[in-house]
């Protein structure tokens, strides 16, 4: 008998440390899909800060403790007594109607805070909404995504309104915005964030037997802190183009069966001796990306030097190197050391060229 998906996962999670699936981790496992390293570690739930420091390359990123504090305030603060300040905001901000209020709190159902019941006490909820028209705040909803055949479940610290007939996905943020700017970078990683949940409420609808497009609406809405200060502000975010692409690289993973079909008998990834022969045992694609995005990059980009590859150059490089996979026939070309194959002629002439120019500067 086969065994299914979730214990062969379980297996190789073994005793390290879990650390659940999240809209981040989703949306930056689809900005580097090819990444099966990412992809085992993602879909066994293994904590890959703690992967990391193991490894002897503790991650430099990520939220200080105090900003997570304060991300935690001002989310609380935003949605008090039933989300009061949220529903003013939209009011006066955005202008929406928001009609006579109904908020539930899915955290738990009762004590039980197990997904699967969370999970199915959302659906029974979206579902009275879509057929009674009902159902204005869902704070906490907790929803489902197929990543690559095995099932992700998303805790969205959002709230799924019904504005205007459709549901629009709530995102907060304690980042500023001051004179109407915020950072572009925080922004665009809370759309691929929001993307991530609008994917998943669609699918939710979708199993409804409802059209998802119609019932979820593709603007999200934002709320960061204003002008340094902790009071709110709100703003529609236009999502389609964050949803396409998250949408397209999600059906192009590999499926997570097949790469374990391809890791060797009863390997895990727990602490101990094993774990970096493991880890280095699992294809890898290391960009500069990575260092933005995944706990694992310090590790992986040495790794990645050591291998010698033209991947540590960026994705840009690479295509200007047109398929050219290792720094050291890269610079043997540059440096006229070996003869390039015809096909590498032009390319070879610009690498011919950029040394020169480099050495003339450098004097
Ligand atoms: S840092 Fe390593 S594990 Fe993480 S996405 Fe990049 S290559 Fe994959």
């Amino acid at each position: 008998m086969t065994t299914p998906l979730p214990a062969r996962l379980d297996r190789l999670r073994g005793t390290a440390t879990a650390c659940r699936h999240n809209a981040r981790t989703i949306a930056a496992l689809t900005a580097n899909p090819g990444c099966a390293r990412r992809a085992l570690l993602d879909a066994a739930a293994v904590d890959k800060t703690v992967i990391a420091r193991e490894l002897g390359f503790p991650p430099r990123f990520g939220q200080s403790q105090f900003a997570i504090t304060r991300g935690n305030a001002f989310e609380a603060m935003v949605k008090a007594n039933g989300c009061a300040e949220l529903l003013a905001l939209l009011r006066t901000e955005l202008d929406l109607s928001v009609p006579e209020v109904e908020y539930y709190d899915l955290a738990s159902v009762g004590d039980n805070t197990a997904n699967a019941v969370r999970y199915r006490r959302t659906r029974q909820l979206f579902d009275h909404a879509v057929v009674t028209g009902e159902g204005t705040l869902f704070d906490h909803p907790l929803l489902r995504l197929d990543i690559a055949g095995a099932t992700a479940y998303l805790e969205p610290d959002v709230v799924a309104l019904r504005l205007g007939g459709q549901f629009h996905v709530v995102e907060i943020k304690s980042f500023a915005v001051v004179d109407g700017q915020a950072d572009p970078a925080q922004v665009a990683a809370a759309a691929r964030q929001s993307a991530v949940y609008v994917i998943a409420l669609r699918e939710l609808i979708a199993d409804l037997g409802e059209d998802p497009d119609a019932l979820v609406s593709h603007n999200g809405i934002l709320v960061c802190t204003n002008d340094f200060t902790n009071r709110p502000t709100a703003a529609l975010v236009d999502l389609r183009k964050q949803i396409a692409v998250v949408g397209r690289q999600l059906s192009r993973l590999t499926s997570i069966e097949q790469l374990l079909d391809e890791l060797p008998d009863g390997v895990s990834f727990e602490p101990g001796p094993e774990l970096a022969r493991t880890v280095a045992g699992i294809d890898a694609r290391y960009t500069p990306e990575c260092m933005a995005s995944c706990e694992l990059a310090f590790a992986c980009r040495a790794e990645a030097r050591q291998e010698g590859t033209v991947d540590v150059l960026g994705r840009g490089v690479c295509d200007d190197l047109g398929g050219l996979e290792d720094m050291a026939t890269v610079l043997a070309l540059a440096d006229g050391s070996v003869e390039p194959p015809a096909e590498f002629d032009d390319i070879a002439r610009l690498l011919r060229q950029a040394r020169r120019m480099r050495l003339e500067i450098a004097g």
